[in-house]
């Protein structure tokens, strides 16, 4: 089975050809994309006259599904079939998610007119986020504003979900495994009798992060809420604000909603901290200048980070494994161990050695530490095609 996972910018198309064994093992491919897209039409062309030329496919024929990491539908989460109702969910809510939304609601209607006998698969980013329970998800706002949508939907499911399946096996947990593979087909199933609890903290810390608490494989909440510039400061969107902050900025200030809306996604988070950069290697390198600024930028970070693993912390009653993923989360040793320091009280110790010199998927705790810590490198294109090949047939 080759399953296309395409990833739409505002002008840029990228793709991953995944081929699934029978015993659904993935491989990759062929992976490629365009910058400046103008017409997604004619990128779909380009990218199925070179899997052709690669000797991949013959023709559309040989694909046998499309999967499309959406982010935010109005009333539509899931893994659902990318049809008109997903481009009307998209389109519902392109304010809140004004840079992922559009391009997708384009792309998926370029390829029905394309590929109109491939199964088109959407799988929402808010899709781990379902079984999230309501106070978790609710904000304290009037009843007329969450009737229109106003509620922390959380992101990063994909990855989230990816770790909560993957830590479940590293821990021996193979029934935690299976209940999260078939969450988003049979929601979640009754888990064993008199089992002990699964407790995950995934700290998924990218271009943009999120942390989420994971229970038994599903997700109990997040530090992402209504729009994905929300929870930890990201790159250069703000993350969490008093709301206050909007309409004294634009009284004292003088500024318009729009440049206030603008300041916010691409000149905040730690590009606005620290002046700099809004990559975390460029802000570690103005802290060896000795950049005030950029050191005030990661100490905020990893505030923040602590902040909304402790959060789960309680709302777990402890945690069984703290999960570090993503560009900074896996190739960052000093922040991992800023992010784990003087937790002992809680059980968490790591090995300096371990977290040091580990280059791939692993664990960086201390054999001693009752919570284990690992690594889990993000695959989220790969989550993407096991999930629009289940989806498929679970339909057939
Ligand atoms: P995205 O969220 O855009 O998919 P990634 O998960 O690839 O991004 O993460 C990108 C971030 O990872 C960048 O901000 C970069 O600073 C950070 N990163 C990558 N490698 C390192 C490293 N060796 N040390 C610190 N940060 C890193």
């Amino acid at each position: 089975m080759n399953i296309l996972v395409a990833n739409l910018g505002s002008t840029s198309f990228k793709f991953r050809l995944f081929r699934f064994d029978g015993a659904g093992e993935a491989s990759l491919l062929a992976k490629g994309g365009y910058e400046r897209v103008t017409d997604y039409g004619s990128a779909i062309d380009d990218c199925l006259a070179e899997l052709r030329a690669a000797g991949h496919v013959r023709s559309a024929a040989d694909l046998h599904g499309v999967g499309f990491k959406t982010v935010l539908g109005k009333d539509l989460t899931g893994c659902v079939p990318a049809d008109e109702r997903v481009i009307a969910a998209l389109e519902g809510f392109r304010e809140i998610a004004p840079a992922h939304n559009p391009p997708y609601a384009t792309g998926i209607q370029r390829f029905r007119e394309k590929l109109p006998g491939v199964p088109l698969v959407a799988l929402f980013e808010t899709a781990f986020y379902q079984w999230v329970p309501e106070a978790a998800s609710r904000y304290a706002v009037p009843e007329t504003w969450y009737q229109a949508g106003v509620r922390r939907y959380g992101f990063h499911g994909a990855s989230h979900k990816f770790v909560a399946e993957r830590s479940a096996e590293l821990l021996g947990r193979d029934d935690i495994a299976a209940r999260v593979r078939s969450l988003y087909q049979a929601g979640p199933t009754p888990v064993k009798a008199g089992a002990k609890p699964l407790r995950v903290i995934s700290c998924h810390l990218g271009g943009s992060s999120s942390v989420t608490g994971i229970r038994d494989g599903v997700a109990i909440g997040t530090s992402m809420g209504l729009s994905p510039q929300s929870g930890l400061p990201q790159n250069n969107r703000v993350g969490d604000l008093d709301s206050a902050a909007v309409p004294f900025v634009m009284k004292t200030l003088g500024l318009p909603l729009a440049e206030v809306e603008r300041q916010m996604t691409k000149e905040s988070g730690l590009l606005g901290l620290s002046g700099v950069s809004n990559d975390l290697r460029d802000i570690l390198a103005a802290i060896q200048q000795g950049n005030a600024r950029a050191q005030l930028a990661l100490d905020v970070f990893v505030h923040s980070t602590r902040h909304w693993i402790g959060s789960f912390l309680t709302a777990l009653n402890g945690c069984d494994a703290l999960v570090f993923t993503a560009g900074i989360g896996e190739n960052n040793p000093n922040l991992r161990a800023a992010l784990c320091a003087e937790l002992d009280q809680l059980g968490l110790v790591l090995d300096p050695a371990k977290n040091a010199a580990l280059r791939t998927e692993g664990e960086i705790s201390a054999a001693h530490s009752p919570v284990k810590v690992f690594v889990i490198p993000a695959n989220e294109e790969l989550v993407v095609a096991r999930e629009t090949l289940r989806c498929i047939s679970s339909r057939n």
